[in-house]
């Protein structure tokens, strides 16, 4: 039995799919106009790791992650790099190409679908156009939105109570809309630009896309619809409303978010401009690492990133390599649950996606698996296979000894044989900063 924390119910559930052996899951993915930071990589490695597990278990999987691919943030980075906002799908494609880079570093396999905003306009404008129709939204001066007071059981993800919301609600300068909180749909702009409608030129307001994406490749009712717990309100809120308005059935069974990673205590965001890129962490370390720093933390806890625990899990990687170092035995799939540390594992993967807890389980039986080819194998296959860890030894970091490095190593020696440890300390740290790890002999 699979266990999954529902956000809807706020309970640890078991997953009981709408057909039998089949799942379906949609997250959402990114908006294409910088480079992916480590929370991005956290959504994808998680989801990942669900889909690779589900697979595992003999699902039939199907998995769809959505590209933002117009959206404000595009238009501008489009005007600031290409002097024209209309460029967008140059910024997107480019940034399309580097998440894709990324995510493949880190040992992710492609989704089943990465449908993109753009390639399914007319599915939207049918989409908002059903929602017209069924009195659920209204159209004012050539835009389109949703009415929240049409769709009474709002807010039962978010918990969120609408004579709160109202009380709270900045009142935003906009006599288009009924209600404060009433969101966009279809976004009318100057004549002749982005997609013609029946309600003029425009384009898709930001929550419809995945309404529409989730519903086209995976169908009216889904399975699993995950995300970052940033998403929960407003984005996923207002898919429910729209799915569930057009299509009267349960959009999604489960809800699944992941935690944020945080620095100094607040969400890593674009928007906060506290976040490291991949990139910028893949200068460090290997993307494997990364990886193995994921899935060291269970998702929906908070990561507060730092680089001295990389470092630390670094070294524990690098131990896991070793013992798993030669040649393998190749274990039948339907021969692996015979062994009882694979068993163990599989049981805390099964209870909510626990991946510290099975990776606990390897270390505790470390002995009893390094004196059992067959177990180290089996072992083994499920951490490359479900955790996604390639266990290649990594390559060791070459690092040209600079002359400010060497000027560091000598002051550094010099503060240890003064026995002056917080100095010493202080110039290991700026070592490591420029990827230079001492190691101390014992004086
Ligand atoms: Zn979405």
């Amino acid at each position: 039995m699979i266990k999954i924390t529902n956000t809807l119910s706020g309970k640890k559930e078991e997953f009981k799919p709408i057909e039998q052996k089949k799942a379906t899951m949609y997250v959402c993915g990114i908006t294409p106009y910088d480079f992916a930071h480590v929370g991005h990589g956290r959504v994808a490695v998680i989801f990942d790791t669900l889909y690779r597990l589900l697979k595992f278990l003999d699902f039939e999987v199907k998995y769809c992650r959505n590209f933002t691919d117009i959206d404000d943030k595009l238009l501008k980075k489009a005007q600031q790099e290409f002097n024209d906002q209309l460029q967008y799908g140059k910024v997107a494609q480019k940034y399309i190409d580097a998440y894709t880079q990324d995510v493949k570093a880190l040992n992710c396999l492609q989704p089943d679908c990465q449908p993109r905003v753009t390639e399914n306009i007319q599915e939207i404008i049918d989409f908002v156009d059903g929602l017209v129709n069924s009195g659920h939204a209204y159209v004012a001066h050539g835009d389109v939105y949703f009415s929240i007071k049409k769709f009474p059981v709002y807010g039962r993800l978010s918990k969120h109570k609408l004579k709160d919301l109202r009380a709270g609600s900045r009142v935003e300068v906009n006599d288009k809309k009924q209600d404060p909180l009433d969101f966009v749909l279809w976004k009318g702009t100057e004549k002749g630009t982005f997609w013609k409608s029946p309600w003029g030129y425009g384009r898709p307001g930001w929550h419809i896309e995945c309404s529409v994406m989730a519903s086209k490749y995976l169908g009216k009712q889904i399975d699993i619809h995950g995300g970052g717990m940033d998403l929960i309100f407003p984005h996923h809120e207002n898919e429910i409303a729209q799915s569930e308005a057009l299509n009267k059935k349960t959009f999604a069974n489960y809800w699944m978010h992941n935690a944020f990673v945080r620095i100094d205590k607040e969400k890593m965001s674009k928007s906060l401009g506290n976040f490291f890129t991949l990139k910028q962490v893949f200068e460090k370390f290997d993307p494997m690492i990364a990886r193995f720093y994921y899935v060291n933390h269970h998702y929906r806890a908070p990561i507060d990133f730092s680089f001295d625990e990389l470092a630390a899990l670094e070294k524990s990687y690098r131990k896991l390599c070793k013992i798993f170092e030669g040649p393998l035995l190749k274990i039948e799939k339907n021969k692996v649950m015979n062994f009882p540390v694979v068993r163990k594992m599989i049981s805390f993967l099964k209870d909510d996606i626990n991946t510290p807890g099975m990776l606990g389980v390897v270390f505790e039986n470390i002995n009893t698996i390094k004196d059992n080819e067959q177990e180290k194998s089996a072992v083994a296959m499920i951490l490359q296979d479900i955790l996604g860890l390639s266990l290649q030894p990594l390559a060791e970091k070459k690092v040209t000894v600079t002359p400010e490095i060497q000027k560091l190593i000598d002051e550094r020696l010099r503060a240890r044989a003064e026995k002056n440890w917080a100095q010493a300390d202080i110039l290991r740290d700026k070592l490591r900063d420029l990827s230079f790890d001492v190691q101390d002999k014992k004086l």
